[in-house]
């Protein structure tokens, strides 16, 4: 119930709207009695009395009944409807604005295809509580509840003796809302299924096709396609069994109302009964039955929304979101690092980073070397705050980083991570990041800066050219690049560089080391390097092995060192001179 609560808490700003549904639904219940009176009346005292100025007027009270149910019904529809969309829209803000904040850990546990299902089609199944869920149960409730009186204040004995079938259909409706449901949950996750699985492989069609796994592949998907129609056709037979059956219970009823009406009208045992009686009762039956019918389903889809709300709740109820509780704002800053015993992990238990320490002074570079998977992106992931640290201190002009404001904080440290990604729009849009605020001429600025301008003028439709969904149009160097002209727009004081490892054709290799001289020149950076001119280039660098910093000094130091940067730059200086032959 609570769930529920909370669920139409949405519709509190819409108060008016879901009163005025609530009282469409009592009225829509009070006319549903209307028409069948009216037509008894009509037989029983027009009709048998040849009276057909009254009949007349019958025919007009009828027609009039007829059109307010039907407006009042299309209203109640689509306030309803409207209702349900409008709160909806709401909650979805709501959990794309919380998933938009959450902590990055938080997206290392849960798969992307999980969001996706929870911001997408959960909460269509919050929808359908107010469509067709708890709203309109309440109204068919209502006009069963006041059929059912009518009918008795008109003759109990008679709707006693029409509802003895009622229990088989109770019994039925138990039998098919049970098999509706487990199918309908069967059905729920195989769609789950198949969106991750087809979502994984356009992604990665790359792998698929380079490995020819096609027909692997295809077989998987097949597995997967066939649990979703098995579970489809079985929520598909418990409809075909339930409907007909419905149809034998109403049969039934109306059969034992014809035979008992009209065997008390013939006996003249009851002056209550008459043809307009019948009458009237065989269209009540028809109003009852046709709610009933429709109620187990009704019920099952509101045990939908009520799962799917449970679920998107636990989404907005997490607490794992980056505590921005900062405050200081600075305009500019000078940009002085300094790690204090810092440790790190992304999962407890299992240490990342092992107590690091280092001082970088403003405006100095300093290069980050060690072996895949020593920590050296988790040392740039902490910087501006992606993750947060467990022990030890991260400091920026002498201030610890949570006293700064988060945005202010990233603001001043600009970013350009190992895997570059690109939103599909054009190059101008991918470089601001849709920031309209930024005008075209300070993104040519940058670009001429970083010597790309000429490239991107190049290109079909230059700064408007249209980079597809992860930039798939685009090299990687390419790609590379712009991520440059992302980081130098916002002329950030520390800069922070993954290089990525790929190696890229000769052209693009000289615009891309002229990119990072400019990048860097006039900045505190931190650079994990993999060109070799990139770490000679180096006011200082670390060596990192496993979490730890093992070497730390200048090139030329730690080179007469021979310890395990000697062999981490002659292997690098030997692969690349081996290179060089080949190309030669
Ligand atoms: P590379 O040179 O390959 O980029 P790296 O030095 O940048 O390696 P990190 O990415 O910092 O290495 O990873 C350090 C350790 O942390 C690795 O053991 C890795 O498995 C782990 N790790 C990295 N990212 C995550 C994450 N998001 N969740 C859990 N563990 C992670
Ligand atoms: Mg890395």
């Amino acid at each position: 119930m609570g769930l529920l609560k909370r669920i139409f808490s949405f519709t509190k700003p819409y108060k008016k709207t879901l009163y005025t549904t609530m009282a469409l639904s009592v009225a829509l219940a009070g006319l549903s009695v209307l028409r069948p009176l009216l037509i008894q009346t009509s037989v029983d005292t027009y009709i048998q009395k040849h009276l057909l100025t009254g009949l007349i007027w019958m025919c007009v009270l009828q027609l009039a009944a007829l059109l307010l149910e039907s407006a009042l019904r299309f209203w109640f529809a689509y306030r309803a409807n409207w209702l349900g969309q409008t709160s909806v829209n709401d909650m979805r803000k709501e959990v794309f604005r919380k998933i938009l904040h959450q902590h990055l850990s938080f997206y290392d546990r849960t798969p992307i295809g999980i969001l996706t299902t929870r911001t997408i089609n959960d909460i269509e199944a919050v929808n359908d509580i107010f469509s067709e869920g708890i709203i309109s149960i309440t109204a068919d409730l209502l006009t069963i509840i006041a059929i059912i009186i009518t009918m008795i204040i008109i003759n109990w004995k008679l709707t006693l003796i029409c509802l003895i079938p009622f229990p088989l259909l109770v019994i039925a409706t138990y039998w098919f809302k049970e098999s509706v449901n487990k199918s309908f949950q069967r059905v729920r996750n195989a769609v789950a299924h198949l969106n991750a699985f087809a979502q994984e492989h356009l992604t990665g069609m790359y792998l698929v096709q380079a490995f020819a796994a096609e027909k692997r592949e295809a077989g998987k998907f097949d597995e997967i396609n066939k649990e979703h129609r098995d579970a489809n056709i079985k929520g598909i037979f418990a409809y075909s069994v339930f409907f007909p059956i419905v149809e034998i219970i109403l049969a039934i009823s109306l059969g034992l109302l014809v035979w008992f009406g009209a065997k008390s009208m013939l006996n003249y045992q009851s002056t209550h009964m008459t043809a307009g009686v019948i009458i009237s009762f065989v269209m009540y039956l028809n109003l009852l039955f046709r709610p009933l019918r429709m109620m187990a389903d009704k019920f099952n889809t509101l045990q939908m929304g009520m799962i799917a709300g449970d679920r998107i709740f636990t989404i907005l109820d997490s607490k794992e979101y980056l505590h921005n509780n900062g405050s200081y704002q600075p305009q500019r800053i000078i940009g002085d690092v300094e790690f204090k015993n810092v440790h790190f992990s992304y999962k407890p238990g299992v240490p990342v980073l092992k107590g690091i320490s280092f001082k970088l002074e403003h405006g100095k570079t300093m290069a980050v070397v060690g072996h895949t998977g020593a920590g050296k992106t988790s040392i740039i992931s902490i910087l501006n705050r992606l993750y947060e640290i467990q022990e030890g201190s991260i400091l920026i002009d002498n201030r610890d980083l949570n006293e700064y404001d988060m945005y202010s904080l990233r603001e001043h440290v600009g970013i350009v991570l190992q895997d570059v990604f690109l939103f599909s729009g054009t190059i101008y849009e991918n470089i601001t990041l849709r920031n309209t605020d930024i005008p075209l001429s300070k993104v040519q600025e940058v670009a001429k800066m970083l010597g790309i301008h000429d490239f991107i003028m190049r290109l079909p439709g230059d700064y408007n050219f249209n980079v597809m969904e992860r930039g798939a149009t685009l090299s990687q160097g390419q790609r590379q690049l712009l991520s440059f002209a992302r980081a130098l727009l916002y002329d950030p004081s520390i800069l922070i560089l993954d290089e990525a490892t790929s190696s890229v054709d000769s052209e693009s290799e000289q615009l891309i080391q002229h990119a990072i001289d400019t990048l860097i020149k006039g900045r505190t950076s931190v650079v994990i390097a993999h060109r070799l001119s990139t770490i000679r280039k180096a006011d200082r660098i670390i060596v990192m092995e496993q979490g730890q910093i093992i070497e730390s000094g200048s090139h030329s130091s730690l080179i007469s060192k021979k310890g395990t940067y000697y062999d981490l730059y002659t292997a690098v200086e030997k692969q690349v001179e081996k290179q060089n032959v080949e190309v030669l």
